[in-house]
């Protein structure tokens, strides 16, 4: 699995996909990424100390992914990518992050106090019906301000049934009002129940995608590999 890349269009960054103990929430319906985990903290790290051996700085701005929550890396990894973001001038660090541990964000944010950190919250819609009932995502908030409040960019979620192009308009739009950036996946296939609607996705395509394709805020992964690490 490839978890080192370069991101070189809009923001560039260096991406580095790290290995955890696991997403503690595992019920988002469209969700089968979680498994790249494990409990052994310290197998986690030699794995992670061998990515994080990759990272060069050239940007100084550095993603780090887990098929979970920041906060499910173990603690040798975290202080070593504070040290290798230190010793190559990385000053922005993007991490990840369920809702379910935004109060642990402010603390994160102190302890990684020399470095400008982005947190990204998976929030697939602000649909709170779509998202609670059919994407089950465990988001149990409904303001825009309040969900925004701890979180500087978002990942959407676009191409299902029940999706259209007013949804994933006004989904863009009140995206880049409540957050720095936001992120767009197209559902693909995998071994959850939820399936891709070619429909939808043809919808964003002809009518959302041409709109946002040269925003500098706006990331769009048509495959869910398209920032080259995964798979
Ligand atoms: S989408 Fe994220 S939070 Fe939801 S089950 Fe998958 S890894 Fe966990």
């Amino acid at each position: 699995m490839e978890r080192y890349n370069i991101i070189k269009e809009k923001n560039p960054r260096e991406i580095v996909l790290l290995r955890g103990t696991g997403c503690i929430y595992k019920k988002c319906a469209f969700c089968d990424y979680y498994y790249d985990k494990c409990d052994n903290e310290e197998e986690n790290f030699n794995l992670n100390r061998q990515v994080l051996k990759k990272v060069r700085g050239i940007y100084k701005n550095l993603e780090v992914i887990n098929s979970g929550s920041v906060f499910e890396l173990d603690k040798n990894t975290l202080s070593l990518i504070k040290s290798v973001c230190g010793s190559k001038g990385i000053s922005t660090i993007h991490f990840e992050s369920h809702f379910l541990y935004k109060n642990r964000i402010e603390r994160l944010r102190k302890d990684f106090g020399d470095f400008d950190l982005k947190l990204k919250l998976g929030l697939e819609t602000f649909d709170y019906g779509f998202r609670e009932k059919i994407l089950k995502k465990g988001i149990n908030e409904r303001s825009p301000e309040k969900i925004s409040e701890s979180f500087d960019e978002a990942d959407f979620l676009f191409g299902i049934t029940g999706q259209n192009a007013d949804t994933m308009k006004r989904d863009m739009e009140l995206g880049l009002k409540y957050f720095e950036r936001i992120c767009v996946n197209i559902m693909c296939e995998n071994s959850s129940k939820i399936k891709p609607d070619e429909n939808v996705i043809s919808e964003f395509m002809n009518l959302i995608y041409p709109i946002y394709r040269d925003d500098k805020r706006v990331d769009i992964l048509i495959k869910n590999t398209d920032f080259g690490v995964g798979g």
